[in-house]
């Protein structure tokens, strides 16, 4: 039963009580050709990303936000109907060089890339933050569900190209002046002319042509599994992040031999079609899950 959560005391002598599943996914991952990895809302908390609280990251960077705006947190910045393209992309850079521009890589992050290193693999997440590419991965396996910080689009959607944000981060943070960009540094649309925005979901959200280049990929990585040894695993898919559990089903329930691991997250137990194959880290430390199975 690669469901029970009993925690074993056998790691006691050296002061912990390590999960025997924990083990059992290690093993898995260790002799998978490729991993399909699906990742959701409680791995970016798990990494120190706070969307819904004023912790002191937010403070430091988003002084100004909070009292002129009185933004409270990360994900009301995000949803602000902002009046101005000006105000928009100051809090918005600001958003891109904490999450990414700035930002060095988590230990978890770092630990995934050793987890997963030399072995095929193709990621689906609902994070905007990038943190996959910052370690390494290639941005053309990594499948973001809501975009991210590291791409623009024309809001008037007038065509689907997400272009990368690069330099201009860096620019805008710096030149900015009270909750204002100026306005030569506002980009616009090379076809219409029109304003960019990030490319996160929401009212301007299209899904762009890289997307495309992504499904491409993904389909020539289901292609690439089908005779190899195959691990899905999913970390801190939560209520809110179901979107980036349904690949990882669907192809779970067609390739009958490959193992599913959940770390964290709200599948407590798996559907029929997977049971014998399931194995789940009930632990809630995301990261220490994660460092125990390297
Ligand atoms: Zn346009």
């Amino acid at each position: 039963m690669y469901g029970d959560d009993n925690l074993s005391t056998f790691g006691g002598i050296w002061g912990w009580n390590m999960d025997p599943n924990i083990l059992h996914a290690k093993m898995i991952i260790e002799a998978a050709d490729a991993v399909l990895v699906g990742a959701g809302r409680q791995l970016d908390t798990a990494e120190g990303v706070n969307f819904m609280s004023a912790d002191m990251a937010f403070l430091e960077n988003f002084e100004d936000f909070h009292s002129n705006y009185g933004i409270g947190n990360l994900s009301e910045g995000i949803t602000f109907p902002f009046l101005t393209d000006s105000t928009h992309w100051a809090f918005m850079s600001k958003l891109a060089h904490m999450l990414y521009f700035g930002a060095t890589p988590s230990k978890i992050m770092l630990n995934l890339a050793r987890l997963f290193a030399n072995k095929d693999y193709f990621i689906v997440t609902n994070s905007i933050c990038g943190h996959f590419e910052l370690v390494g991965f290639d941005p053309n396996r990594v499948y973001e569900t809501s975009g991210s910080v590291l791409g623009m689009q024309c809001t008037r959607g007038c065509h689907n190209k997400i272009y990368p944000v690069g330099d201009m981060v860096e620019q805008m943070v710096q030149q900015q002046d009270d909750c204002f960009v100026p306005e030569e540094l506002l980009p616009v649309c090379p076809v219409c002319g029109g304003p960019m925005r990030l490319n996160l979901e929401g009212m301007f959200f299209v899904q762009g042509t890289d997307d495309e280049v992504k499904q491409k990929e993904f389909l020539s990585f289901n292609g690439r599994i089908q005779n190899k040894k195959l691990a899905i695993i999913e970390i801190g898919i939560g209520q809110v992040d179901i979107g980036a559990r349904m690949p990882l089903m669907k192809i779970a329930t067609t390739k009958t031999d490959a193992d599913y691991i959940a770390v964290g997250g709200n599948m407590q137990n798996a559907p029929s079609e997977i049971e014998d194959r399931f194995v789940k880290i009930r632990d809630n430390d995301i990261e220490r899950a994660i460092r125990m199975m390297l």
